[in-house]
């Protein structure tokens, strides 16, 4: 899932003190399972912006509303709740979620409440950790299903820099090296030949290096005869 964190309060005041009306909308996916951006957190969120002490005149009036999917432009489309009178959308989805309403209520200023962090998983209750960084061209088959390109800081392919001491990474606070991590896992799945066999330098086209990726499902979108993704 994509996960966020609320932007600190200051700085969303800041973004909305000269608006009239604003929507603060959440989004009902991956950032309400991460308890940051869901209908309960936009409430949350419309009740600590209306106090008029973080204002030194008139705060603006806050509406709050939720749509299941920001990032999908045919739900946004749908959304026919917005009050007369709004002047700008504070919304609590994750980037993608911003420009699609961006896109979609133009002119209507959309402005973020999170910062978009990373694409993760959760590990235990109320804790995320990211696992990858969307690379297009995925090696977990070779690295025991452990993202070198998420999880170790330097992105390493084939095996760990000399900043690996006792299991843990050169970044410290207490990170393990995803490096030891593959290499134990490997180990486990009996096939530490995928570590001997040399990754060869990576093309990071696929991962966005050659500008927007899209991708294009046959018979759903424009074109058809394929699933894959494609650069555009
Ligand atoms: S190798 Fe790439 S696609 Fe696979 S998990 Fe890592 S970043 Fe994601
Ligand atoms: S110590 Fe391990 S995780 Fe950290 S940068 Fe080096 S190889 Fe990557």
């Amino acid at each position: 899932m994509i996960v966020g964190d609320l932007k600190p309060l200051d700085e969303i005041v800041s973004a909305v003190k000269n608006y009239k009306q604003v929507l603060v909308l959440g989004c009902g996916s991956c950032v309400t399972v991460c308890l940051s951006g869901g209908e309960k957190e936009a409430e949350q969120l419309s009740r600590e912006l209306s106090q008029i002490r973080n204002y030194p005149g008139t705060p603006p009036k806050f509406v709050v509303g939720s749509i299941l999917r920001q990032c999908e432009r045919d739900l946004v489309h749908d959304y026919q709740k917005i009050p007369p009178g709004t002047d700008a959308v504070l919304s609590l989805a994750c980037g993608a979620g911003v420009q699609t309403l961006a896109d979609e209520f133009e002119p209507l200023p959309v402005i973020p409440a999170l910062n978009t962090t990373f694409l993760g998983a959760s590990d235990k209750p109320g804790s995320w950790t990211e696992k990858c960084k969307g690379c297009g061209n995925c090696i977990l088959i070779h690295t025991g299903g452990i993202c070198p390109v998420a999880r170790c800081a330097k992105s390493l392919f084939n095996g760990p820099c000399g900043g690996s001491k006792g299991g843990y990474c050169e970044v410290g606070q207490g990170t393990p090296c995803a490096w030891t991590q593959i290499v134990a896992r490997l180990k486990k799945m009996d096939r530490l030949h995928c570590y001997e066999e040399l990754q060869s330098l990576k093309d990071w086209r696929p991962g966005g290096a050659s500008g927007v990726r899209k991708r294009i499902r046959a018979g759903l979108g424009e074109g058809s005869g394929s699933n894959q993704s494609k650069d555009s």
